[in-house]
């Protein structure tokens, strides 16, 4: 349930009905907005009664809250989540756009994308140094060697890395050299991890594993909140459905759901969710036309020869022509780019 506060509610008001509650061995969750404060509660509501609440001054009124995720639902945090990276603010209305291959594969292709990419306007850097593989025998990422080319590359381009963490004990190591922690689709209900990362201070991209509901992707997100971490970014990249002309289906519905249930930005990766290159421009199109906070981009500058997702990576020509584009949606939608 969530207590909302009057208007003209004073701190001591908010910390006396905060400490009623914990007192009662229940949690209290603050979201102090720009017109009152929202006081949520988790916890056995069996403890305390409304009434007893409503007595308290400063309440105006008292609400449930039946959906199963809490922290990560607009109930408790009515106002959207601004992510900051490194001053790059993700949730505003200016779109973020995260580029970069899928994988580290060496330091010139990495340089080399990561200087196009920027040059063309994006604001953070992508690339795989641990990569979850469907195959065993597949290239399977350069580990740390690939986080430190990440490195080297925030430095020359000043952009920040975006890299994927696939366990609890690979988490010191890519903490030590990324900005934001990806977990990747395969592991989103990977419990263990997710708790994992919300102990960390990094930021995390958390994506939507490839047969999970939203609901399920929500509930993920808020084991990272409930652990403490409330740096956290969704990302829709597309579902499996009885469709195989594309990788996967992007669930375009997905954005407006999630924008209407969370306060956490929102994020669309057209490359997985077509696997085509030549459908990513349409996807990233509609992603921002349907209020995306922005979009995550595979680019590659020989894609012909990349060790994973080359079918899906745009050459960094054809991702400037789609930075152009995406600027004009933009406008449309009243964003900037
Ligand atoms: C990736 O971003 O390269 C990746 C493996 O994505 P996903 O986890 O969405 O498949
Ligand atoms: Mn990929």
């Amino acid at each position: 349930m969530i207590v909302i506060m009057k208007m003209n509610a004073g701190d001591e008001q908010v910390a006396a009905v905060q400490s009623y509650i914990e007192n009662h061995g229940l949690q209290t969750h603050l979201s102090t907005g720009a017109e009152r404060t929202i006081i949520g509660v988790i916890g056995d509501k069996t403890a305390i009664t409304d009434g007893n609440i409503l007595r308290l001054p400063g309440v105006e009124r008292i609400m449930p809250v039946s959906r199963p995720f809490k922290l990560a639902s607009r109930d408790f945090h009515p106002e959207d989540t601004i992510v900051n990276i490194n001053g790059v603010q993700v949730g505003t209305e200016q779109l973020t756009v995260i580029a970069g291959p899928c994988s580290v594969e060496n330091r010139d292709q990495l340089l080399t994308v990561a200087k196009a990419v920027k040059e063309a306007g994006a604001h953070m850097l992508r690339g795989g140094a641990f990569k979850p593989r469907t195959s065993p025998y597949s290239f399977q990422g350069l580990g740390e060697e690939g986080l430190k080319i990440l490195a080297e590359a925030r430095e020359e381009t000043g952009l920040p890395i975006v890299t994927e963490v696939m366990s609890p004990e690979d988490l010191p190591v890519v903490e030590k050299y990324a900005d934001v922690l990806q977990i990747g689709a395969r592991n989103m209900q990977n419990y263990a991890l997710l708790k994992a990362v919300g102990r960390s201070p990094k930021a995390v991209l958390l994506k939507r594993g490839l047969m999970s509901t939203i609901e399920e992707l929500l509930m993920s997100a808020e084991y990272i909140l409930a652990n403490g971490n409330d740096r956290v970014m969704l990302c829709e990249r597309g579902i499996r459905t009885f469709e195989t002309y594309t990788r996967n289906t992007l669930d375009i519905n997905a954005v407006p759901v999630l924008q209407e249930l969370t306060h956490l930005p929102v994020l669309v990766d057209p490359s997985h969710a077509t696997g085509k290159w030549s459908l990513v421009q349409a996807a990233s199109m509609a992603g921002v036309a349907a209020g995306a906070d922005g979009l995550i981009i595979e680019v590659h500058n020989q894609p012909e020869i990349a060790m994973s997702d080359g079918a899906q990576s745009l050459k960094p020509r054809r991702f400037d022509e789609l930075m152009h584009q995406l600027a004009r949606i933009a406008t449309a939608v009243d964003r900037t780019l």
